[in-house]
């Protein structure tokens, strides 16, 4: 280890800092966070370090850095960006003992600093030592993204509780199994949601009862797992799945997502397998009743979002009437999903100021009203669950007044590696979902921003050069076709 780490109270003392450009007010920008009394010295200040000055934030000595400058100060950083200047700084503060930092120059440093990660009170800091800052950098943003955003708030949260954990469970070992308990548990959870005023309430109860039993009654996550990407689940969802001791999933919920659920945890699938008996609503209810009495953490995962199409609205009804608390954590709707993975806005300046989502299935149940609803030349419509029925909803449709020559687009297996967008217009839909063999789970995308999907005089371009031509003329047609 060339450097060793440490954590340093800055709060309240002197710390010089040399230069007052760019590079200065991103040191000061951390020393403010660490609350130390900053002293700048420069003869020119950069907007941000002045409007500090102004607001007597932090003390500046207007003129060229002179040796005495360092003396008193627990730390000092050179940051000048000119070397002669840096180099004199470091030497009078070596010279009085002070350990010195000039950035960006490792030769004249005593310390470095690391790359941060701030959820204060939880601080992590990385180091390559600096012989590789941007891979410090590169872990940094993955520790980043690792971490809730709340962490901080829920560190905070358990320090003020330290004293009132002490008071009520004597054993230290006994402690450590509370802590544990609580981080992995679902108070911990509501304070990473932001749900602290129940949090608290939760916290106390669980102090003053036997805290053992905090698990008993069990807790259900509905949770959205998007159209299949696992790449696009949240970190919410993530944060759920990992601490699941039982997952409900059904039929399109893809393996690559089921590799994220906690390995040691139960699976049990309601979803239909071909010729095969699939769950009522009512016995998935039951069972997400039942594994949640057993004190379970219970993950329900379902594509998409929970409360688009997803029943999530039923079983949040069912679990909350049973007295069972329950967390529904939102996904990405197979709509937004795939108008993403195909390149069609929802809704665009010239082409719709609306969107709606329409479930297929309820075709028969429409009546005329409904439909001359969603006929409208600057609304895009997205129609789930609508294979089956395509060619009734593009004839009710066409009936109301819709163009036939509408363009629609047609979805299947949308962000999954298998993905088909099948462009044609309103009146073919059932005869396209034939010709293509569209069996996979598939959107309708009703509306003129569907012509987004065509792109399929690019796709001849790309074949035949692919065949006949060098590259660079290739790249050329390409470039020249998708403008
Ligand atoms: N709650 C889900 C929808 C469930 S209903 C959501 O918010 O996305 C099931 C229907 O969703 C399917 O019939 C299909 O129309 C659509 N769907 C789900 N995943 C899809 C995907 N990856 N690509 C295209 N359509 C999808």
């Amino acid at each position: 280890m060339d450097h060793f780490p440490i954590f340093l109270s800055l709060k309240g003392q002197k710390v010089v800092l040399v230069g007052g450009g760019d590079l200065a007010a991103r040191k000061l920008r951390l020393l403010r966070k660490a609350d130390a009394a900053v002293t700048v010295i420069a003869p020119s200040l950069c907007p941000e370090i002045e409007e500090l000055v102004a607001q007597a934030e932090i003390d500046h000595v207007g003129r060229k850095f002179l040796n005495d400058d360092v003396t008193g100060a627990s730390l000092v950083f050179a940051a000048t960006d000119i070397e002669e200047i840096d180099a004199a700084v470091a030497q009078a503060a070596r010279a009085q003992g002070i350990k010195v930092n000039a950035v960006d120059r490792p030769e004249l440093s005593d310390f470095i600093m690391p790359a941060i990660v701030d959820r204060s009170p939880i601080v992590i800091g990385i180091s390559s030592g600096g012989s590789a800052p941007i891979l410090a950098r590169n872990l940094r943003e993955k520790i980043e993204g690792m971490l809730p955003p709340a962490l901080g708030r829920l560190a905070s949260f358990a320090d003020s509780f330290r004293g009132a954990v002490k008071g009520t469970i004597s054993s230290g070992n006994e402690r450590r199994k509370f802590w544990e308990n609580f981080f992995d548990g679902p108070i911990a959870e509501s304070v990473l949601s932001g749900r602290e005023v129940s949090a608290r309430e939760n916290m106390l109860g669980l102090i003053n009862r036997n805290w053992k039993q905090e698990n008993a009654d069990g807790h259900v996550a509905i949770v959205g797992a998007g159209p299949g990407d696992p790449d696009l689940l949240t970190f919410r969802a993530m944060r759920f799945m990992q601490q699941a001791d039982v997952v409900v999933y059904d039929r399109l919920i893809s393996d690559e997502i089921l590799d994220y659920v906690r390995r040691d945890a139960d699976r049990i699938y309601v979803g239909k397998a071909p010729g095969q008996h699939s769950h009522s609503q009512d016995e998935i209810n039951d069972i997400l009743v039942r594994e949640a009495r057993k004190g379970l953490r219970v993950v329900r995962l379902k594509g998409g979002d929970p409360f688009v199409f997803g029943r999530g609205g039923e079983e949040m009804d069912v679990l909350q009437s049973a007295g069972i608390e329950v967390d529904v954590v939102p996904g990405i709707t197979a709509a937004v999903g795939c108008a993403a993975a195909s390149g069609i806005p929802l809704t665009h300046r010239k082409h719709a100021s609306m969107v709606t989502f329409v479930t297929g299935q309820a075709g028969d149940d429409m009546t005329a009203a409904d439909w001359s609803g969603l006929v409208n030349s600057r609304q895009t419509l997205v129609f789930y669950m609508g294979l089956k029925n395509a060619g009734q909803i593009s004839d009710r449709l066409i009936k109301h007044g819709q163009d036939p020559k509408t363009p629609i687009a047609i979805i299947e297996n949308g962000t999954r590696v298998d993905q088909r967008v099948l462009p044609g217009q309103l009146f073919e839909a059932a005869e396209m979902v034939q010709r293509h063999q569209v069996t996979g789970p598939s959107l309708i995308v009703v509306g003129s921003v569907a012509a987004y999907a065509d792109r399929s005089d690019l796709q001849q371009i790309t074949n035949a050069a692919l065949e006949n031509k060098n590259t660079a003329s290739f790249l050329n047609e390409v470039a020249v076709a998708a403008q």
